[in-house]
């Protein structure tokens, strides 16, 4: 039996996860279950799930959810607030932590679980993002197994030698082949882009996913944290790393070799076989997802990335490139643009724009600790503001 703590289990990851646990319960057992506010949502998974815990960041909602439990019947106990989310990764009865909070804030809970040594099924990009060096420093001291969700990582994880020690070239690998949908806007006029409204950006063409993931799709930012993603989980430098546009996603990542080989991973775009991947690694189970129909696909397209549609896709890489602080930064000052634009305050197209200039107004330095990242989020957070004031006067 797999003990289970779901970070994020109100989202678009923690359902997707919660739906494949719910087809095993031989084989895994949920401990807690964490939301930020979504309150009726996280009561119907502690009734049907009978969690130890469960965890919200409001704490209004958290004494509602206590009582609604509590007239259930139900013996789930109800916490609150950031160190809750630590508390629930890191109790002995855990064994594995499925990292699906969106955002910075996922960092530090996620942290928490790679210093306690647990199994981190990792969704949460943004925590090697920003603070890739110490996260796998601390994954690496603790002995944690670490199983990348991402579709795309997950992908490459499946196509690379099994015990992958991150030399690329001791392994014959030559360069990892990360593909992409595009997007909802792929083909969209630039002209026409500027106008464009939150729910467009969210309308995705293959994935159903959170609205920030899916702002990040269709900036093609989500792609540029993926590169940063990659080259932490494999230790590929930013030259070893192609991103492919590949329309239909259905092979979702390749690796070549040297021999000339490329090695990839398909499916039908559904999260649950990542997840159900990383949940029985090194085993297989049944996930829920229907064969993939290639008589149906027929065709599978590739095109290469154009960087001037698709800023956001080169700020990261430079931000790769600069290093230190810089995807930290990076990722930050998105966030900021992102919650701006969900919140109709600025255009699309003024996404890349103001992690531009923040990148340009906030010198680089080395991330030693998990401080130095704190401190440059905070930085970058704050000259994003400041950035938004201005393009909104
Ligand atoms: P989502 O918005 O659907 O869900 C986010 C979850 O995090 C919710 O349970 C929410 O309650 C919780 N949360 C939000 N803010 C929080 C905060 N401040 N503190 C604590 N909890 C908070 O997001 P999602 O689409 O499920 O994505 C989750 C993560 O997985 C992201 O990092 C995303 O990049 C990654 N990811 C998602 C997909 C996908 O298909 N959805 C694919 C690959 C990677
Ligand atoms: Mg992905």
């Amino acid at each position: 039996m797999q003990n289970l703590t779901v970070l994020g289990s109100t989202g678009s990851i923690g359902g997707s996860t919660l739906d494949v646990v719910a087809r095993h319960p031989d084989k895994f057992r949920i401990v807690a279950l964490t939301a930020h506010r979504q309150l009726d949502l996280l009561f119907r998974q502690c009734i049907q799930f009978n969690p130890r815990y469960a965890v919200l960041l409001d704490e209004v909602a958290a004494v509602q959810l206590s009582k609604m439990l509590r007239d259930a019947a139900s013996s789930t106990e109800v916490l609150c607030g950031v160190d809750a989310l630590e508390q629930v990764c890191v109790l002995p009865e855990v064994d594995t932590v499925m990292a699906a909070i969106v955002g910075a804030a996922g960092l530090r809970p996620t942290l928490a679980a790679a210093k306690a040594g647990k199994k981190i099924l990792l969704a949460n990009k943004e925590t090697l993002v920003m603070a890739g060096n110490v996260f796998m420093d601390a994954v690496r001291a603790s002995g944690s197994a670490l199983l990348p969700i991402d579709s795309e990582h997950n992908a490459i994880f499946q196509a690379m030698p099994r015990g992958y020690d991150g030399d690329m070239a001791a392994n014959g690998i030559k360069r990892i082949l990360l593909t992409a949908s595009g997007g909802p806007f792929r083909n969209t006029p630039l002209a026409e882009l500027q106008a464009v409204t939150p729910d467009q950006a969210c309308a995705h063409p293959n994935w159903v996913m959170g609205r920030k993931i899916s702002v990040d799709s269709a900036s093609m930012m989500n792609k540029g944290l993926e590169v940063i993603e990659a080259h932490w989980l494999f230790n590929a430098s930013a030259d070893d790393i192609q991103v492919v546009i590949h329309p239909q996603s259905v092979i979702h990542s390749l690796v070549e070799y040297v021999d000339g080989s490329v090695i990839a991973q398909l499916g039908n775009p559904d999260m649950r076989t990542p997840i159900a991947y990383g949940l029985a690694y090194p085993e297989r189970i049944d996930s829920g997802v229907g064969a993939l129909d290639l008589f149906k696909v027929a065709t599978l397209d590739f095109v290469a990335p154009d960087y001037e549609r698709f800023p956001c896709l080169s700020l990261a890489y430079q931000a790769l490139r600069a290093a230190g602080t810089a995807p930290a930064v990076l990722n930050a000052a998105n966030e900021i643009a992102v919650a701006a634009f969900l919140d109709k305050r600025i255009p699309f197209l003024s996404i890349p724009r103001v992690i531009a200039a923040v990148l340009d107004a906030l010198p680089v330095s080395t991330v030693c600790c998990l401080d130095d990242v704190l401190s440059a989020d905070a930085a970058a957070r704050h000259a994003a503001q400041l950035q938004i004031q201005q393009l909104s006067k």
